[in-house]
């Protein structure tokens, strides 16, 4: 499903140049569940971003369920973002003057999909949050805040859901919450990666990747094959 060749990221600061991902290679096959762990600043997010489709690489190769994202143009890239791919942040992200409701209609007025509310009122079900459908985010719990930016995710159906630290502002019995249902939706086949510092989080994952410095220094299955 993702398969990644020699692909790096130089960030430019005037006159600086911060290789932010150097030459990493892999593939993910579809279904897995993948956490990738490394030090602050060791490009975690950088390859979130590149795999998100929400930036281009400086050089290689990334190849999405046979596409090569490197030729796209931005409205294809944000085609793809958004019909693909499921996004949930450490810090939510959700606009805080809308309701949960209208947070998780966004991507399918974006997409322009009919039965939005509807679509969106199931995947609040999906997560537990329905009788919550019209509080705004400032009237929910940080886990209710995730479980609706997990909603959020999923209402284009998206082949990959890409996580980046979802359980670091959570304490951690709800961050046990936010994990099972990470779980629940990759037994139902969902692709997902998933950036943790949290070492029990990432033992839950099928395969786990250490970065440094830009770098994939480990790649390790967990039981699962990769592709
Ligand atoms: P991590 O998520 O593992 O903490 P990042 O991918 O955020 O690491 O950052 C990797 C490196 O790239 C760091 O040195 C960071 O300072 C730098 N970096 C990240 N984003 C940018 C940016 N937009 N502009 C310049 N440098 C950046
Ligand atoms: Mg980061």
């Amino acid at each position: 499903m993702i398969e990644v060749e020699s692909l790096s990221k130089v960030y430019h600061m005037g006159e600086q140049k911060v290789n932010a991902l150097n030459e990493v290679e892999f593939c993910i096959a579809k279904g897995e569940f993948v956490a990738i762990m490394g030090p602050s600043g060791s490009g975690k997010s950088t390859l979130m971003n590149l795999l998100g489709c929400l930036d281009l690489p400086s050089s290689g190769n990334y190849r999405l369920e046979g596409m090569d994202i490197q030729n796209l143009n931005p409205n294809q890239l944000a085609e793809v973002r958004n019909r693909r791919i499921g996004f949930v942040f450490q810090n939510f992200n959700l606009l805080p003057r809308i309701s949960a409701l209208e947070n998780t209609e966004l991507p399918l007025i974006y997409g322009r999909v009919p039965k939005a509310t509807e679509i969106a009122l199931q995947a609040l079900e999906r997560v537990g949050l329905a009788q919550r459908a019209n509080h705004r985010p400032t009237e929910l719990s940080g886990g209710e805040r995730q479980r609706v930016s997990i909603a959020r995710a999923l209402v284009n159906r998206p082949a990959i859901i890409l996580a980046d630290e979802p359980t670091g502002n959570l304490d951690s019995i709800t961050g046990r919450e936010i994990m099972k249902l990470f779980l629940e939706l990759n037994q139902e086949g969902v692709t997902l990666i998933l950036v943790t510092h949290e070492k029990d989080v990432a033992q839950q994952a099928s395969r786990i990747i250490q970065m440094r410095d830009g770098k994939i220094i480990s790649d390790k299955l967990n039981g699962v094959q990769p592709c």
